[in-house]
């Protein structure tokens, strides 16, 4: 018997009625003669009320508070087990929820964006052998000591694919809201198109440059265990897009894949800084120190032998980040600490740019013609980013998905 591990994301289980459809689906595949293991998301934006709801009380993050956030988020998806796995019942299929520590999601406790190093599968195997429909909670795990923990927003596609993995699911699908992975979000850019599939490199650029339709670490995964992902639309019929790798995908390449972007960023600039050995990991360490992630960096040298250093963090790290450089600045004696956070960034991708120069510049050609301004680039071997004001997003992301011929034929 082959084994399926299916995903619903929020919008997917926003109601009961939605709920009701996603049993008809597991209905379904159970009638193919396919096992089912589902994870489910909190029910429609539940996870964001419950960040209000943190928001409203107020108080500074520290390790303490992102237990108790984590306490908090895992919620969500506990309401949705419970409601699948009943709505299964109705209708006559044997099913079970678990939560993360029923399984045993092992994770690190790194609260808040915790990571799965371990997944114990009994629980889960009894439940298949039993001839049941086992029902996890995605986005929640485990620490060794117990204590509840969260794997980031978007977190439950990474619970599908690790289980997929550990369970060596014939394949993983990620069923979402719209009908696979297209070349850029298609609720910004109307002429993105829906692809057939991509590689595992380029998907895992995608999703962590800013492309929410995939949780980063869940394509990681898939990767590493050679999990055959598939992202597909609960709303209608389609294929969708398989995600593997590059032996398995057929299609001849695009120089560009896919444009993703994101608004989560934020930049911060030490101006003046004596340029000598350890400014950078003076600047840097105590930024690690406070667990931020430091993304881009640049740092320019004038003739007068000084240095402005500018790096970006994700935006709800911007505030702390700013007090923490405040500090260093005056111990180094910078002259003046600075931040911005009406910034994007945005980034073309793509394999086919290991084999075609000139890809930068008709990137950058194209933002010029916006007359948008670049302010920081950062490239590798199959993805240029660029940042810019905020408020150029939509433009710079339609002009350059027209001029890669990304848009849908008409
Ligand atoms: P779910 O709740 O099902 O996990 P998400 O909101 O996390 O859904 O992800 C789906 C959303 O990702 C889409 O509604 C779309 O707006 C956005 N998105 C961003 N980039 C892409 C892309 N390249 N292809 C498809 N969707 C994308
Ligand atoms: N409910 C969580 C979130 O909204 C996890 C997920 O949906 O993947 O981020
Ligand atoms: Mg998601």
């Amino acid at each position: 018997m082959s084994l399926y591990v299916q995903k619903y994301g929020g919008t997917s289980v926003a109601t009961t009625q939605h709920i009701a459809n996603v049993a008809r689906r597991i209905e379904r595949t159970r009638a193919e003669g396919h096992d089912v293991v589902v994870v489910v998301s909190a029910m429609g934006k539940e996870t964001d009320r419950l960040m209000g709801l943190f928001g409203e009380v107020n108080v500074p993050t520290s390790p303490d508070v992102r237990r108790e956030m984590d306490v908090l988020l895992s919620t969500g998806e506990q309401v949705t087990i419970s409601l699948l796995a009943m709505t299964l019942m109705k209708i006559g299929i044997p099913s079970q929820s678990f939560l993360g520590n029923q399984v045993q999601i092992l994770t690190d406790d790194q609260h808040t964006k915790a990571r799965i190093e371990a997944i114990d599968t009994s629980a889960i195997q009894e439940g298949l052998a039993a001839g049941k429909v086992v029902v996890v909670a995605g986005f929640q795990g485990v620490t060794q000591d117990g204590e509840i923990t969260t794997l980031g927003r978007g977190g439950s596609d990474t619970t599908a694919v690790a289980l997929a993995a550990v369970l060596k699911a014939d394949e993983c699908q990620i069923y979402t809201d719209v009908e696979g992975v297209f070349t850029t979000d298609p609720r910004v850019v109307e002429g993105a198109r829906c692809l057939k599939e991509i590689t595992f490199e380029e998907m895992l650029e995608l999703a962590s440059l800013g492309s929410r339709v995939l949780h980063a670490r869940a394509v990681e995964f898939a990767s590493k265990y050679q999990v055959p992902l598939r992202v597909l639309s609960s709303f209608d019929e389609s294929d969708g897009t398989l995600i593997a790798g590059e032996d398995k995908t057929s299609m001849e390449q695009p120089v560009i894949s896919g444009i993703a972007f994101t608004r989560d960023e934020a930049k911060l600039t030490v101006r003046g800084v004596r340029d000598v050995p350890g400014i950078a990991s003076t600047i840097l360490v105590p930024i690690s120190n406070a667990s931020i992630e430091v993304d881009m960096i640049v740092q320019n040298v004038s003739a007068d032998h000084s240095t402005d250093f500018t790096f970006t963090v994700a935006r709800g790290d911007f505030e702390e980040a700013l007090s923490i450089l405040e500090e260093v600045a005056s111990e180094i004696g910078a002259n003046e600490v600075s931040g911005d956070n009406k910034i994007a960034k945005l980034s073309i991708v793509g394999v086919g740019m290991r084999s075609h120069a000139g890809v930068a510049s008709k990137m950058f050609q194209v933002l010029a013609d916006e007359s948008i301004n670049i302010q920081m680039i950062s490239t590798s071997e199959i993805k240029i980013s660029v940042v810019f004001e905020e408020k150029y997003l939509e433009l710079a992301a339609r002009a350059l998905h027209a001029a890669f011929e990304l848009n849908e034929a008409v």
